[in-house]
């Protein structure tokens, strides 16, 4: 690959990530090839009735990547440019995040090739529920439990609870997370990856010598389920939001702005962009502003070596999977910008999921104070034991995060054999 060139295929950057991990952790070859491939890759395709009669066919993925700790976990995207190689990085993330905040699960990722906002109502409900059948036998609360991601929300996870349900003859709620509350979500499910982020984030802002306080400029990049909270959290909490973003473009205003004004425009026009008062800029251009913090909350690749050296924050809260890639991880480790990396920053997603698949399985339901103090012990730990990872091996935070969490997969395919 020549210099300038990105690599954009984020299997290889996940495999590099791993490759980096295990040669300081002197990693057991047979394990470390074990690793290099998920257990199982299905492809499906699925055919759905459209609103004029005709039959289109789309393509679905899961993948599965690891199950020595557990079943495996993970998210749905529904996008149109969502591929195989994405879904496997993803799934192998899922695998790392899992171990790293020691919940009992394995990896898992699936994928939809679809723009689901030119698709209706009806149309997405068919596509859902023809997906469902296409991993029959696949999933499971004891096998692979899927979850939301880009473009897929809890109505899509109740579709999916019920097709299972009906195929099983009884009532299924722990085959999927991030369902609706009324019909076994979890309380706090919402907003746990904005929460989760921010519960690191103040460890890290506690932290000697970090620039960080209430006062600190942000930039969140991507206004949806992770993205919007995140704004709306920190921006409660007297963080100053100067930057956003959606699919359509960037907004920035150095003054400040309210996400709740701008999610209120947003549900007027459909995107942000355009918001009164606030600077028209691109994607590109917004992670490029002055600010201290830039949270990118969209889709992965996003960092790259060609933005790197321009970013100006100090600190990265990388909420969106894959968001930097490895070649911008060197330069910005070099820049001294602080990045938390996503298997941190963004668990808190996966561990409230966690969370609802224990009340779904008990049938036990907990309050939200509940689930709020047992996510910020979790990302606190995970944090403090990343922390001290990377310390002992001088190393960023990625790296240590990656060593706690390569190591205890490791150890768990060790102990059961091969
Ligand atoms: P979402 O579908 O709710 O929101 C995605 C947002 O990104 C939308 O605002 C969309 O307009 C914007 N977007 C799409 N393409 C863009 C582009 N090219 N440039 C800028 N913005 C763009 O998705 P989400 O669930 O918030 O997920 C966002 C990221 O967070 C993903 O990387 C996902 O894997 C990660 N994540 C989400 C969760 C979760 O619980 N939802 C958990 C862990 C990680």
């Amino acid at each position: 690959m020549k210099k300038h060139m990105v690599n954009s295929n984020p299997f290889k950057n996940a495999i590099r990530q791993l490759d980096k991990s295990a040669k300081i952790i002197n990693l057991n070859p047979d394990v470390h090839n074990i690793l290099k491939t998920p257990i199982r890759t299905l492809q499906i395709s699925i055919p759905v009735v459209m609103d004029d009669g005709k039959v289109k066919v789309f393509n679905g993925y899961r993948v599965q990547h690891n199950e020595s700790r557990g079943p495996t976990k993970g998210g749905i995207r529904y996008h149109p440019k969502a591929d195989i190689n994405e879904v496997k990085a993803l799934a192998m993330l899922m695998s790392w995040k899992c171990a790293l905040m020691n919940i009992p699960y394995g990896g898992a990722k699936g994928g939809i090739v679809v723009d689901p906002r030119k698709l209706s109502h009806g149309e997405l409900e068919r596509l859902t529920r023809g997906y469902v059948r296409g991993l029959n036998g696949f999933i499971g609360p004891n096998r692979d439990i899927p979850a939301p991601d880009v473009y897929t929300n809890p109505q899509i996870m109740a579709w999916i609870m019920d097709e299972a349900s009906r195929m099983s003859g009884y009532n299924v709620p722990g085959i999927v997370t991030g369902k609706p509350i009324e019909i076994g979500g979890s309380q706090g499910r919402q907003y746990a990856t904005a929460q989760g982020g921010i519960f690191v984030l103040e460890e890290v802002c506690d932290l000697e010598g970090v620039k960080c306080d209430r006062n600190s400029r942000v930039i969140v990049q991507g206004f949806g389920n992770a993205g919007s909270y995140v704004a709306k959290m920190l921006h409660q909490i007297n963080f100053k939001i100067v930057g956003l973003s959606d699919s359509q473009g960037g907004i920035y205003n150095q003054k400040g702005l309210d996400p709740h004004q701008v999610e209120a425009y947003k549900s007027d026009n459909q995107t942000v962009v355009g918001f009164p008062g606030a600077k028209k800029l691109s994607n590109k251009q917004l992670l490029e502003q002055a600010c201290d913090i830039l949270v990118p909350a969209a889709l992965d690749n996003q960092i790259t070596s060609l933005n790197a050296n321009r970013i100006k924050a100090k600190i990265i809260l990388e909420l969106a999977n894959g968001a930097v890639t490895p070649e911008a991880d060197e330069k910005l480790d070099r820049k001294k910008v602080l990045v938390i990396p996503d298997i941190l920053s963004n668990a808190g997603g996966v561990t409230v999921s966690y969370f609802e698949w224990v009340q779904n399985l008990q049938q036990f339901y907990w309050d939200e104070s509940e689930v709020l103090k047992r996510l910020q012990k979790i990302m606190r730990e995970a944090f403090k034991q990343t922390q001290a990872t990377a310390k002992i091996h001088k190393v960023n935070l990625r790296m240590g995060s990656y060593i706690l969490a390569v190591s205890r997969v490791a150890e768990a395919i060790k102990l059961r054999g091969y």
